[in-house]
């Protein structure tokens, strides 16, 4: 079954995030599990979730990915801004502890001029404090755009993060193409030589979601700028062999595109046609 939709906006929660999908033919999104800037979350409305449980079943929506806010760092050089980090974290675990077994994905960091060693060492010792034995939902680190200091933009530094994790079976990787194509992998004319090396070096068994955007930008532009799907540099042909490619094709996909509800619609149909 093709897995696809779209970030959504949470601020009515699950219910409303499951209608709004199956209205616009998705199976399947992404939220943020407060601002994105990183301020308190509304309280999880048990109710709300039940109802959501109810939908999903009927909807066949057996996937969500919560967003991490996209301005914490976990590496940054003010431990307060590396402690708030953790905490938000922390917070999002266990919330997402109401929907069992689904993905959390967030933002490796970036290490604002301390390098990218000392950067990855923090990401480690985040990851440690937040990860429990006891939790269901499985961690995603996001490949980066590169774009300033961030980390993650190289497969080898996610293997790295990986590697200085204890509990590494609560950690996957989402990939996002519009971030790849930007740190310099070549998913337009070399698609299958791209994952062929994130499984030498990650692994496919790590990869639980892909993002799918158009990118605006050039091969290693480092910008992170999304574009429609097919209307940037990766085209339209590359997001049909993405989404039909062997070792990607029962992942679930997410647009993150720059789009309002009806223009997700619209790009969920053509990519619906284009799944064989
Ligand atoms: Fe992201
Ligand atoms: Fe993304
Ligand atoms: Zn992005």
């Amino acid at each position: 079954m093709f897995k696809i939709g779209c970030h959504l906006s949470s601020s009515k929660g699950y219910q409303n995030m499951a209608e709004e999908a199956h209205r616009i033919g998705a199976n399947t999104f992404q939220f943020f599990t407060r601002n994105p800037r990183g301020g308190s979350a509304k309280a999880i409305d048990e109710n709300d979730i039940a109802e959501f449980q109810k939908l999903a079943q009927e909807y066949g929506i057996e996937v969500i990915l919560a967003h991490a806010p996209y301005t914490l760092n976990c590496c940054s050089d003010k431990p307060e801004v590396r402690e708030f980090a953790i905490n938000i974290m922390k917070d999002d675990l266990k919330r997402m502890e109401y929907t069992p077994n689904q993905l959390y994905n967030f933002h490796p960091g970036s290490h604002v001029g301390q390098g990218i060693e000392t950067g990855i060492e923090y990401i480690i010792d985040a990851l440690n404090m937040v990860l429990t034995a006891e939790q269901s939902t499985t961690v995603l680190l996001e490949t980066m755009a590169g774009k300033g200091s961030e980390i993650g933009s190289q497969f080898e530094e996610i293997r790295q993060i990986i590697d200085g994790v204890k509990l590494q079976d609560k950690l996957g990787v989402c990939l996002d193409t519009c971030h790849v194509s930007d740190a310099g992998y070549d998913i337009v004319n070399n698609l299958n030589g791209v994952l062929e090396e994130f499984d030498k070096i990650i692994g496919f068994n790590r990869l639980k979601a892909i993002h799918l955007n158009d990118s605006m930008n050039p091969l290693g532009a480092h910008k992170d700028r999304h574009q429609k799907i097919g209307e940037g540099t990766l085209g339209i042909q590359t997001f049909e062999e993405i989404i039909n490619h062997p070792s990607l094709k029962n992942l679930p996909f997410f647009l993150e595109t720059p789009n309002e509800l009806e223009g997700y619609e619209k790009e969920i149909a053509i990519l619906k046609k284009l799944y064989v």
